[in-house]
Parts: C-alpha cells; sequence; structure tokens
C-alpha cells in the first residue's frame, strides 16, 4: 500500500480494515503487508484518497 503525502492519520482506514492490519504512528502508517487481501475497502474508506495500491506483482 503505498500512502501519499496529503495522509492526515485519521484513522479511518484503519478502523474499516476486516483484518485489523494498519496501525497509525504519530506520523506514519503501518500495514501488516503479508495478511493483506487487498480487499481495498481501506482505499475506499479514505476520505482524501490518500491509499494507493502498489503495482501487482
Ligand atoms: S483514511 Fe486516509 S487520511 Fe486517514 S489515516 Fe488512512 S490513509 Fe491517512
Ligand atoms: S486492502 Fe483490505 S485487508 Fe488490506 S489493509 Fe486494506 S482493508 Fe485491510
Amino acid at each position: 500500500m503505498l500512502v501519499k503525502e496529503f495522509c492526515m492519520y485519521c484513522g479511518e482506514c484503519a478502523g474499516v480494515c476486516p483484518r485489523n492490519l494498519i496501525e497509525i504512528g504519530e506520523n506514519r502508517l503501518k500495514f501488516n503487508k503479508k495478511d493483506c487481501k487487498k480487499c481495498k475497502i481501506c482505499i475506499n474508506a479514505c476520505p482524501v484518497g490518500a491509499l494507493e495500491n502498489e503495482a501487482e506483482t
């Protein structure tokens, strides 16, 4: 997951992840990428569109 610089660390994305994989830090977001199922719920929940999927590999 890519977090753009205008993320305001509101916690919205962390609250909606069904697997609880997002942690809000002081000035960063921490994703547990290993367990992410790429459901994109967090991407869709961000009010400012600060999340973007990394290129699928
Ligand atoms: S919902 Fe968007 S602005 Fe809020 S913490 Fe998540 S990425 Fe940042
Ligand atoms: S894509 Fe889905 S599983 Fe992955 S961090 Fe976002 S909400 Fe959680």
